[in-house]
C-alpha cells in the first residue's frame, strides 16, 4: 500500500518489536559493517573491527552470498533480534537497527529515507571495496587491520 505524504513510514511509527519481518530486514543499510572480522581484547573484553570480511561476505558488494543459511557457514554469525540487541555494544553506531534501539531514528543516508541504496556508499558508510578477503590475511597479522568504521558517523 502506498505511503500518503503525510503518513509517517513504520520506522517512525512501530516499536523493533511491532515491526514484520520484511519490515525489519528492510531496516539493514547493507552497510556491511557488522560482517567483518572481530579482535576481542582479552582483558578489557573491548571488541574491535577490522578491515578484513567474513568469509561469506562479497567485499565488492558487502553482500553475503550465504545470508539465508549463514549460521550454517558461519555458527557464530549474531542473527540480529528485537531481544539481542541490547548485548550487542559492538555493532557500529551507523548501525540502524542500533539507531533505532537508542532511540536516533534512521540516517539521513538511510535507503529507507533516500530510496536509494546508493546514498549509503555516498555517505561513506559502505565497506565494499574497502575490505581484504579473510583467506588472504594471517590470523597473527589481525591486530594490523583494526579499523574504526565508526569515524564517518
Ligand atoms: S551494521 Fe547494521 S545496517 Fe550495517 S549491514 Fe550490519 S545489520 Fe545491516
Amino acid at each position: 500500500m502506498p505511503v500518503s505524504a503525510t503518513e509517517k513510514p513504520f520506522y517512525e511509527t512501530k516499536s523493533l518489536h511491532e515491526m514484520s519481518p520484511a519490515e525489519w530486514e528492510s531496516l539493514c543499510d547493507g552497510c556491511g559493517k557488522c560482517c567483518v572480522l572481530k579482535l576481542e581484547d582479552v582483558d578489557t573484553h573491548i571488541i574491535y573491527s577490522t578491515d578484513v570480511g567474513c568469509k561469506l561476505l562479497d567485499c565488492e558488494n558487502a553482500r553475503c552470498h550465504h545470508y539465508a543459511d549463514r549460521k550454517k557457514h558461519v555458527p557464530d554469525c549474531v542473527v540480529l533480534t528485537p531481544d539481542n540487541l541490547s548485548h550487542l555494544s559492538w555493532m557500529p553506531k551507523s548501525c540502524a537497527y542500533r539507531r533505532l534501539y537508542e532511540g536516533r531514528g534512521l540516517a539521513d543516508w538511510h535507503p529507507l529515507v533516500t530510496g536509494r541504496a546508493e546514498s549509503v556508499a555516498e555517505a561513506g558508510h559502505s565497506v565494499a571495496g574497502r575490505l581484504f578477503p579473510e583467506d588472504s590475511i594471517d590470523e597473527e597479522d589481525l591486530p594490523d587491520h583494526i579499523t574504526d568504521w565508526d569515524a564517518a558517523e
